[in-house]
């Protein structure tokens, strides 16, 4: 398989070329150069099969040519056996019908780990196979760490370092990264904010000698290898509800596109889906997109869902690319005019893909702390915002109540206690495997907000 970038000037790239350079050359992102499809008796297959096998058999064509068979098979089945639910993504039917499928059930209780745990082997085989070593350094609000120092510890190959603000990210999300006790993992808890962590993240890639000198890399969410690993809970979840004899239908709590695009992947691919639900908290810029076709940034408000607490959603200029039929020349102008101008909008006869299949809803605080509350009544589920933001979007377009309808729950309600214990007044366990978490040894070095000094810290850790 090959790959090309939705801007069209970036260099055509193999698997592990993509898989290791993240973002394209041109500043685009890497979309495969056709759809794969799946086998006709793949759907019937997969409603019996195991996770990993489904795993293998879907995500095959897109590594072709770049990874070994048996190591491939032997990847997915170790990141998959990391899981605490033998279906690895199981579904779980609600009282008003609406199938909730839960992506949380991986070692730092988000859907992240279903991509990162994937991803961080398939770059330690890469990196392997090449004799080279990288530096992968990223910043976090508290949700995405962990899944990315998870998905890379003990790695070989692999210097992770994550920067965090000091003091403001909760003590379940500081510890599910600090307590991580693994040589090639390094937290940085710096004097500063969220903000000011990603500033110093990009300054470091915009040192160039630093750069090359420790190979700087990241695991971000463009990742064209985590949209592969996210098309398969699509397949598993439309197989053993309808054994692919009848379409589905999927909500998906929104932020940087990555997760949706997954399915619409799958769709490409030939799964019957019969439409996509695009749920937004506050910050809404997609689920506006899709009534107006106007695409325009706002200031980013916080939220109970902070996952989805975002400005521009990365991926959904792979989207973009499929909407103008490939034109690579077309995205690159109209992501210039967005970064310009703040906005773009999308002419009517390029919208017709998405008017077909695809709606979406806001749901803002009051209302996803009203869906918490209800589902627990109704349900006796703690469910977490995220998932509920997904679940009231499935509720609000929901177009024809025969065809199953799944909400994709992308946290576990342990990962956000307070909003789920103040919608409730329950207050979520974490599952066994995480009791101990408060009792265990943290690992973490206090930085202050001093660009040259973090840039030694890191270096200090390569020598
Ligand atoms: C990352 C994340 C999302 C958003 O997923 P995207 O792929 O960025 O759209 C939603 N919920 C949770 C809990 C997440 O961690």
């Amino acid at each position: 398989m090959k790959y090309v970038s939705s801007r069209g000037t970036a260099p055509v790239l193999d698997f592990g070329d993509v898989l290791l350079a993240g973002l394209a050359r041109d500043g685009g992102l890497y979309l495969p150069e056709s759809w794969p499809s799946l086998a006709p008796d793949a759907l019937s297959r997969a409603a019996t099969a195991s996770y990993a096998d489904t795993a293998v058999e879907v995500m095959w064509p897109f590594v072709e040519g770049s990874v070994d068979h048996d190591s491939f098979v032997e990847m997915v089945a170790d990141a998959y056996a990391t899981f605490d639910d033998p279906d690895v993504v199981p579904l779980r039917t609600l009282g008003d019908g609406m199938v909730v499928a839960e992506l949380f059930h991986g070692p730092t209780l988000a859907f992240k780990d279903i991509a990162l745990q994937l991803v961080g082997r398939l770059f330690a085989y890469e990196l392997d196979r090449r004799g080279e070593r990288v530096t992968i350094v990223g910043a976090t609000s508290g949700d995405t760490g962990s899944a990315a120092i998870e998905a890379c510890r003990d790695r070989p190959g692999i210097e992770m370092v994550i920067l965090h603000p000091s003091g403001r990210v909760s003590d379940v999300q500081r510890r599910q990264m600090t307590t991580v006790d693994a040589p090639n993992v390094h937290n940085l808890a710096v004097a500063g904010t969220f903000d000011d962590c990603q500033d110093l993240v990009k300054q470091l890639f915009a040192d160039e000698p630093f750069r090359d000198r420790v190979n700087l890399s990241a695991v971000n969410s463009i990742n064209w290898a985590r949209v592969m690993a996210q098309i398969v809970y699509y397949v598993t979840s439309v197989a053993r509800l309808t054994g692919g004899e009848a379409p589905v239908s999927f909500a998906v709590p929104t932020g940087n596109f990555g997760n949706v695009f997954a399915g619409y992947g799958a769709q490409r691919m030939g799964l019957p889906v019969a439409q996509f639900v695009v749920g937004s908290n506050a910050n809404d810029i997609l689920t506006r997109f899709l009534d107006s076709a106007v695409m325009e940034m706002q200031g980013v408000e916080p939220t109970l869902s902070p996952s989805m607490d975002i400005q521009v959603s990365s991926n959904f200029e792979r989207l973009l690319f499929e909407l103008y039929g490939r034109d690579g020349a077309a995205v690159a102008e109209t992501m210039l005019a967005f970064r310009r101008e703040g906005r773009f909008d999308v002419e009517a006869d390029r919208m017709g893909l998405l008017a077909e299949h695809w709606s979406g809803a806001r749901i803002d605080d009051a209302a996803t702390s009203a869906i918490i509350a209800e589902v627990y009544r109704r349900d006796g589920l703690l469910i977490d915002p995220h998932t509920a933001v997904g679940l009231g979007a499935a509720a609000a377009c929901r177009l024809d109540p025969s065809v199953p309808m799944v909400a994709l729950a992308t946290a576990h309600p342990a990962k956000f206690p307070d909003a789920v214990e103040a919608a409730t007044g329950v207050r979520p366990a974490l599952p066994d495997r995480l009791a101990d978490l408060f009792e265990r040894p943290e690992h973490f070095v206090e930085v202050p907000l001093d660009y040259s000094m973090i840039r030694a810290t890191i270096e200090s850790y390569l020598s």
